[in-house]
């Protein structure tokens, strides 16, 4: 899968790896609006013993225009894509594998 240059990784931000609960942090910027969005969601339990292969969703209303943008991440705290929830105009489906 070839997105471009992947993203810098700044020292001392070690993610904790393979614990089945945990806290992740997700940061991206808002669809609507490029305001930088962080939001610490719990994961745990099932999904997260297959692996960090996995790749969830969640929807994360936007904290400065209200837009809910769609997140496709693993658990391991890393973001697959961004996308508009209640975007008007179809979009592609990321591939999931
Ligand atoms: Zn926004």
């Amino acid at each position: 899968m070839d997105c471009g240059s992947p993203p810098s990784k700044p020292e001392g931000q070690i993610k904790a790896m393979m614990e089945l609960k945990k806290e992740v942090t997700l940061d991206f910027d808002c669809c609507e609006c490029d305001h930088p969005v962080g939001v610490t969601l719990r994961c745990e339990g099932k999904g997260l013993g297959a692996g960090l292969r996995t790749v969830a969703a969640v929807n994360v209303p936007c904290p400065t225009c209200g837009a809910v943008n769609r997140l496709l991440f693993e658990p391991s705290g890393r973001v697959h894509a961004v996308t508009p929830c209640t975007s008007l105009r179809p979009l592609p489906e990321p591939s999931l594998n």
